[in-house]
């Protein structure tokens, strides 16, 4: 077994990381965790240092690590048929069989799920299957995207410009000019402080539709959107918002596409964020939660409104022109089927909509008073903890005195992982569906300890 010490130097020399400082990591000074184990909500690294994972990953070991059976589905699937392709109509009984359960578990409107990788390229696809629909409709003028600053949908060219934070478009040349972003759904940082929630919820219906008319609704495919703000800050949207939101976009014939690649597969306390708050999509996105991350899978469910013309297209053009070699692999399909098996025999969306809100009730009353916390919100398995400078006045720190960091750190130290969320003084919480309330209680104590140690 390599020492340490050659892992880090190999690490350093050889291997360069998502979304990291590359030259402070290059040069030694940010090292980052080797796991090696996990086990429910639990990892372990090299030197043995257990830790509670908050935050699952990156919010997708939603079933909890170690899990047997989608190790014994994978292994199973690997011996039988590693691969083939599904292209030209072909599959396999893995794929074939999670489509069918995605589909019992989707809301009824919809009709079929198209699979890929990772959540990034599924919104690649939603956006050329977008255009491709209103080609097909005999619009070829209507190809905007409507996203929302703060709103987080993948770091590819297209999914990384849908994507509303500044660190993903800075140096890359993003957005493309195809997409526009409108109001973020953040009621705590509103400009405006004398306005209501449902004062701000208006306003931002009426940003979207000033932005539609500015526009010309003739020029405007689609609007993407989290059911609830996760990356951009986990943010449940204001009183009312989505109940204001939809009516606009059906009004000016513009698709809806959920971005549920968190919300989905149970993190709110329901399947899907979509009903969870009374949407009915045209396209939802789903990843994370479809396989816990035992292998990568991802998905495009397609409404029957979308479906239709999708026929209709290739009835008239042949079939179509868009597919990736790994397109519902056999082995993120089988990891697919055990893990959607799990959630259910284990009633994990039933506990993540117990225990995900004692989280935040608890994180609430115990840091709710503290000088440095501006807020305590959540939704289901979902928590934030936003620290301010004042809380009065609500400022905020500065990004360089890097805040939150320190306190994730912090909490390191006293083994819980929880994630500085990229944009603000945000601690993001994200646990496995798993999380009993004893392991709740265990993050809100080292978040206190942790919160105390930076600020006081
Ligand atoms: N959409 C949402 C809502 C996400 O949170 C993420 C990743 O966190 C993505 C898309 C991109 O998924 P991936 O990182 O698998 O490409």
């Amino acid at each position: 077994m390599l020492t340490n010490d050659e892992l880090a130097k190999w690490d350093r020399d050889s291997f360069m990381h998502p979304s990291t400082h590359l030259a402070q990591h290059a040069r030694g000074e940010a090292p980052g965790k080797i796991i090696q184990t996990a086990e429910g909500c639990h990892i372990t690294d090299r030197d043995g240092n257990r830790m509670l994972d908050a935050f699952a990953g990156l919010y997708c070991v939603n079933i909890g690590y170690g899990r047997q059976e989608v190790a014994e589905a994978i292994a199973d699937q690997a011996r039988e048929l590693a691969y083939y392709h599904a292209y030209v109509g072909h599959g396999t009984e893995a794929s074939v069989t999670l489509a069918h359960m995605v589909m019992e578990r989707a809301p009824a409107h919809m009709s079929k799920v198209y699979f890929g990788l990772g959540g990034s390229d599924a919104n690649e696809t939603n956006i050329k299957l977008v255009w491709y629909y209103n080609n097909i409709r005999g619009l070829p003028q209507k190809k905007k995207i409507i996203s929302r600053w703060r709103g987080y949908h993948g770091s590819g060219l297209m999914s990384g410009s849908l994507t509303g934070l500044t660190l993903f478009h800075q140096k890359f040349d993003l957005p493309l000019d195809t997409v526009l972003h409108t109001t973020s759904p953040y009621y705590y940082r509103r400009d405006d402080l004398s306005l209501s929630e449902e004062q701000f919820t208006a306003k931002c219906a009426a940003d979207l539709e000033e932005m539609i008319e500015r526009e010309g609704a003739d020029t405007i495919a689609a609007f993407i959107a989290e059911p609830m703000l996760g990356t951009g800050g986990i943010v449940p949207p204001p009183a009312g918002y989505w109940q204001a939101i939809e009516p606009i976009l059906r009004k000016h014939d513009i698709l809806l596409i959920a971005d549920e690649v968190v919300t989905g597969f149970g993190r709110l306390g329901s399947m899907f964020g979509s009903p969870h708050y009374g949407i009915t999509p045209d396209i939802m996105t789903i990843a994370k939660g479809l396989t816990s991350a035992y292998a990568p899978l991802s998905g495009s469910i397609l409404s029957d409104k979308v479906w239709t013309v999708l026929e209709q297209g290739t009835d008239e053009n042949g079939p179509i022109g868009h597919g990736w070699t790994y397109s519902a692999h056999p082995i993120g399909a089988a990891a697919g089927v055990a893990n959607l098996k799990l959630l259910d025999s284990l009633n994990l969306v039933q506990n993540a909509g117990e225990v995900g809100p004692y989280l935040t009730a608890q994180m609430a009353e115990t840091l709710g008073d503290h000088a440095h916390v501006g807020e305590v919100r959540g939704e289901g398995m979902l928590t934030a903890v936003e620290l301010v400078r004042d809380r009065d006045s609500r400022t905020f720190f500065d990004a360089a005195d890097k805040i939150t960091p320190q306190v994730v750190a912090a909490m390191g130290r006293r083994g819980v992982v929880a994630r500085a969320m990229p944009q603000g003084d945000i601690i993001g919480y994200a646990p496995p569906l798993c999380l009993s309330r004893d392991e709740a209680d265990t993050v809100v104590q080292v978040t206190a300890d942790a919160i105390k140690e930076v600020l006081g």
